[in-house]
């Protein structure tokens, strides 16, 4: 077991950070605070995805809106994001006898989010990060325990079996939804927490490159079922990633070939041929549904030094698409207040849990509100407006 400083050029630097968690927020937390004139240690439990090979995972390409694209600007990096991801102007939603309706995002204006894949951003922060002067990634690092009397947090690296402990001016756990940052800071007085799992999980499919062009483009494709729904969003290669959302109890009852060929000629035909029926199966067979939860917290700081930004503050169901959206806000909150408090990281982490507590909140309910509006309220109002409504 050994003790570590963080090294720090006391000439250049504003102080020391230390960044849990090198995802999505994680890894743009690193670049501002790098951008701010921090000396950032970055521990991320697993591998560097960069050197990799792919592995499955949680949804691969992600809706990235206007409060994600600002945070990214602040640190140049909107452009390049956008350069690999594909613009969506509005849903598409496709009825059970196959019509489908355009309902554009924003016919005034014009503006669309954005369909990018997980792992080319993720791999572009963790790019952006590394060239900071004073940054230092470390993977295979695992946060096992935090001292928050003590101010310090210990790490087990994988690598050399090897447990470190360390400190920082500034500890900030951007580990996602299962967070052991928060972990113990929910075991300190006035902290109030709490977790929602939903009764639906959901499945990734998707449509592969030879028939994406089957597909209309530039739009996000539902296809909404009352208490349940079909998503797809584009990747850049032209395949389509396919998301099923359904409750857990659905998922099990469709237990054979035979079953699950059925369901999908019932309530998805036009997308059967689009995914290959041999590909369902095997998919489908082969992949446990994920479960979607939502998580609140009274605070987000503690002491005088530690924060929890992203899934780790705030997991919220995908159906706003704005968790890492708002995410990445919280990196450009948090900017923002180190800039209203000149650095004091006391008084920034404790204007970050009273001013962005509120907003967080609403989104979370936002997003289980938005599961019933995908599912029902956009079909019947979209398809009864055009006439066209058909036992969906
Ligand atoms: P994570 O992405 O979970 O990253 C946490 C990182 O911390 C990981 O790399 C992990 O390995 C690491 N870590 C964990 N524990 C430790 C530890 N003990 N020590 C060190 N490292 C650790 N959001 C959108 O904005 N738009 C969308 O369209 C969208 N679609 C979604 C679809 C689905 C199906 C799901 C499930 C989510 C979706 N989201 C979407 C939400 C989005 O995926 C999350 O909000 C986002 O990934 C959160 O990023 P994060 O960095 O906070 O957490």
């Amino acid at each position: 077991h050994s003790r570590k400083t963080i090294k720090e050029n006391k000439e250049t630097s504003k102080g020391t950070a230390v960044v849990i968690g090198g995802g999505l927020v994680g890894a743009l937390c690193v670049c501002i605070l790098a951008s701010r004139g921090y000396t950032v240690t970055m521990y991320e439990k697993r591998s560097d995805l960069r050197k990799s090979a792919f592995t499955r995972g949680r949804s691969i390409n992600l809706a990235l809106s206007h409060r994600g694209r600002k945070a990214l600007k602040l640190i140049g990096l909107e452009t390049k994001v956008l350069e690999g991801a594909i613009p969506m102007k509005g849903r598409l939603l496709h009825c059970k006898r196959g019509n489908t309706a355009a309902v554009l995002y924003d016919p005034v204006n014009k503006q669309n989010i954005y369909s990018v894949g997980r792992n080319y951003l993720n791999q572009v922060l963790l790019d952006a990060a590394e060239k900071y002067e004073g940054t230092t990634l470390l993977f295979s690092h695992k946060l096992q325990s935090v001292n928050l009397m003590e101010n310090t947090i210990t790490l087990w690296n994988e690598k050399t079996n090897e447990n470190i402990t360390v400190t920082a001016d500034l500890i900030i756990g951007a580990d996602g939804a299962f967070s052991c940052m928060r972990n113990y800071m929910q075991k300190q007085l006035l902290f109030s927490y709490s977790q929602k799992y939903i009764e639906h999980g959901y499945l990734e499919l998707s449509i592969p490159r030879e028939r994406g062009d089957k597909m209309e483009k530039n739009h996000l494709h539902i296809w909404p079922r009352g208490t349940f729904m079909m998503i797809a969003l584009p990747n850049q290669d032209g395949s389509w990633t396919v998301t099923l959302f359904m409750p857990f109890e659905k998922f099990h009852s469709l237990t054979t070939q035979a079953e699950l060929l059925t369901f999908f000629s019932d309530i998805f035909p036009d997308s059967l041929d689009l995914i290959g029926k041999k590909e369902l199966v095997e998919t489908y067979f082969s992949n446990e549904p994920s479960p979607l939860l939502s998580v609140k917290c009274s605070q987000f700081h503690m002491g005088d030094k530690f924060l929890i930004i992203g899934d780790a503050a705030h997991a919220m169901v995908p159906f706003y698409g704005q968790g890492m959206n708002a995410g990445f806000e919280d990196c450009a909150y948090l900017n923002k207040i180190l800039d209203q408090t000149k650095d004091n990281i006391k008084d920034a982490i404790e204007i970050f849990t009273k001013t962005r507590k509120d907003d967080v909140h609403v989104i979370c309910d936002l997003a289980l509100y938005n599961y019933t509006e995908m599912c029902d309220l956009v079909t019947t109002r979209t398809f009864k407006i055009r006439k066209c409504i058909d036992n969906i």
